[in-house]
């Protein structure tokens, strides 16, 4: 180059003025420049087929690869797909993954909480799928990358492992992850400690399961859907069971509770189902409504009682459905018997009136399933309660006074007549009727007002009960209202002797216990009536006209006493 320079400026310099060699000196420049730029082009070509060159290796590396999985991804879809059934298929495709299950193990995890997690499975123990959970986090990176692998302390942080029993932990040293699902949805993640694939890298085996995965992805969701349908189904037939049996015997409201809770108790695999009712100051004080399931020995059976209350101590604070397991059990110390339990609090208008307690022996944890049926069935319980106390109080109104919740007139008919009807059969020797008349008591009516009267009435008749609680034989015996301010006493098997004595003793009571109402001290006396049936009448009627009749005679005579019945045959003394 320089000698060309120097040839052409030396030319220039010359003063040789010949034309034909300034023109080939022209040209010879021009082709000069034209080859150099020609080098540059041709080196810039050279670039590009390299480049090209380069591209089509790493493609036919890709093709090569891409090969070697699909070959790979042939095979095993050959041997899986070629089973009759698809859990079947499952189960080959887990061996693949899993020649050794001593060593390593996989499970597919579905992730609708509506069905149980674990799906199928290969190399780990009952336990540890039960507590194979994958949490929310990891579920969205699964989501975006459709294969994760884990180790170290990423693997730690996961807490995949937290439940997992020594056996199958010590398996683990990289976890695989990969999703099952279609486009963005992901419905069930493969979990496993190896990959398929000799001679291909990680990354190919990762991709290889990826493509397994996808393959599977349709018949897994059929799978999915149809046991969410037979669960569902299930789910129905237990509830019309159980409706069943709450229409059958509605008119006898407890057997009903009963048999309605021992089916329950059947159905979710517990030992005893107990009821707390009005636990509103605290579970302690709740009274106990129905307790059904297997007989426990006598000194298991309290210490299991003690635990259900504390039980229905935190199920109440929490005050909704609640499943406790044998980690949470443990921290309330309730687990020495039982394993796991639910509560389900009862509920009337949004207010709680009492809380179901099912309590079980063994850990397993109850199936999403079964859980769908307890809060079905604590719903349920909750109005089969209500009815029943509802009906109960209607059927109490039916029979009682409201003003003294003594029994109603109809009510001591009734019982009066039943009586008789035991004495007519010989069944019953005698049968005493004493009717108490307050004396005067229009005057404490106008003297302290119809709530003085009212209040008056009220503790006489609490009165006569408490008196009534300390007599002997009071098997059948009734205390009504009869009339207005007339009482009557039922008393089977009290022959005349006794009634006169339980007549004076209790007219002596009303005579010396004064009501107190608003500050004020009310004395008050009775006048009473005295017949034994079958000597003053062996009918309803004749024996109430006898007492009625003598009675009169107790006012007539000056009130505040006890008058017997005149014998239409002697009576015995
Ligand atoms: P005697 O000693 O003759 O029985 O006098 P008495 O004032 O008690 O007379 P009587 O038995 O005829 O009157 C009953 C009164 O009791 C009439 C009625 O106003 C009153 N009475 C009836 N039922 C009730 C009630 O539920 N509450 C109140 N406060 N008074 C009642
Ligand atoms: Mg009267
Ligand atoms: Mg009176």
């Amino acid at each position: 180059m320089i000698e060309l320079l120097s040839f052409v400026a030396g030319f220039a310099i010359a003063p040789v003025a010949n034309g034909y060699v300034v023109a080939l000196a022209t040209v010879c420049c021009v082709q000069y420049f034209n080859h150099l730029m020609n080098r540059g082009r041709l080196k810039e070509v050279a670039q590009g087929l390299r480049r090209e060159v380069d591209d089509l290796c790493v493609e036919m590396r890709d093709i090569s690869r891409d090969r070697t999985i699909s070959r790979l991804e042939n095979q095993i879809l050959r041997d899986v797909l070629g089973q009759a059934e698809f859990s079947k298929s499952l189960e080959a495709m887990l061996k693949r993954f899993i020649p050794n299950p001593t060593d390593d193990f996989a499970a597919i995890v579905q992730l609708d909480a509506s069905l149980e997690a674990a799906h199928q499975s290969r190399g780990l123990d009952a336990e540890s799928l039960r507590q194979l959970m994958i949490d929310p986090e990891l579920v969205t990176r699964l989501r975006a990358e459709r294969g994760l692998l884990l180790s170290g302390a990423a693997l730690q942080r996961s807490r995949l492992l937290s439940g997992f029993s020594t056996e199958d932990r010590r398996k683990v040293s990289t976890l695989y992850l990969i999703g099952v699902g279609d486009n963005e949805d992901l419905f069930a993640v493969l979990v496993t400690t190896r990959l398929i694939g000799i001679g291909v890298d990680e990354d190919e085996q990762i991709e290889l399961s990826k493509r397994l995965m996808a393959t599977i992805a349709g018949g897994l969701r059929q799978n999915l859907e149809l046991r969410k349908q037979a669960q569902q189904l299930q789910f129905t037939q237990e509830m019309l069971e159980l409706r069943t049996i709450a229409d059958a015997s509605a008119d006898q409201p407890m057997r009903m509770i009963e048999r309605f809770l021992s089916r329950l108790v059947e159905l979710v695999a517990a030992r005893r189902a107990t009821v707390f009712l009005n636990p509103s100051a605290s579970a302690e004080s709740a009274r106990v409504l129905v307790q059904v399931g297997e007989p426990l020995g006598p000194t298991i059976q309290k210490a299991w009682e003690l635990h259900e209350r504390s039980l229905a101590t935190v199920g109440l604070v929490y005050n909704q459905m609640t499943v406790f397991e044998r980690s949470q059990l443990e921290r309330f110390q309730i687990d020495s018997l039982i394993s796991s339990a639910i509560t389900i609090p009862l509920t009337q208008n949004a207010r709680t009136i009492g809380l179901l307690v099912l309590t079980r022996e063994h850990a397993h944890p109850l199936p999403p399933g079964r859980r769908q049926l307890v809060a079905w069935a604590g719903g349920t319980l909750s109005a089969i309660i209500q009815n029943a106390l509802s009906l109960a109080a209607m059927e109490r109104e039916a029979r009682q006074d409201g003003l003294t919740h003594l029994a109603n007139r109809r009510t001591f008919d009734t019982h009066l007549k039943k009586e008789l009807e035991r004495i007519a059969d010989g069944r019953l020797d005698a049968c005493s009727l004493l009717l108490f008349d307050l004396d005067r008591f229009k005057l404490v009516n106008d003297t302290y007002g119809h709530q003085g009267g009212d209040a008056v009435l009220r503790e006489t008749a609490s009165l006569l009960r408490r008196e009534a609680a300390h007599l002997r034989s009071t098997d059948r015996l009734v205390l009504a209202r009869y009339g207005g301010e007339e009482l009557a006493v039922l008393l089977p098997g009290i022959n005349l002797a006794g009634a006169i004595r339980i007549a004076e003793s209790l007219r002596r009571a009303i005579e010396t216990t004064p009501v107190q109402f608003e500050g004020k001290s009310i004395s008050i006396t009775s006048s009473v009536g005295v017949a034994v049936a079958p000597y003053h009448g062996a009918t309803a009627s004749e024996l109430l006209t006898s007492a009625d009749q003598v009675l009169y005679q107790a006012k007539t005579e000056g009130r505040n006493r006890v008058c017997v019945a005149a014998a239409s045959a002697p009576a015995p003394l």
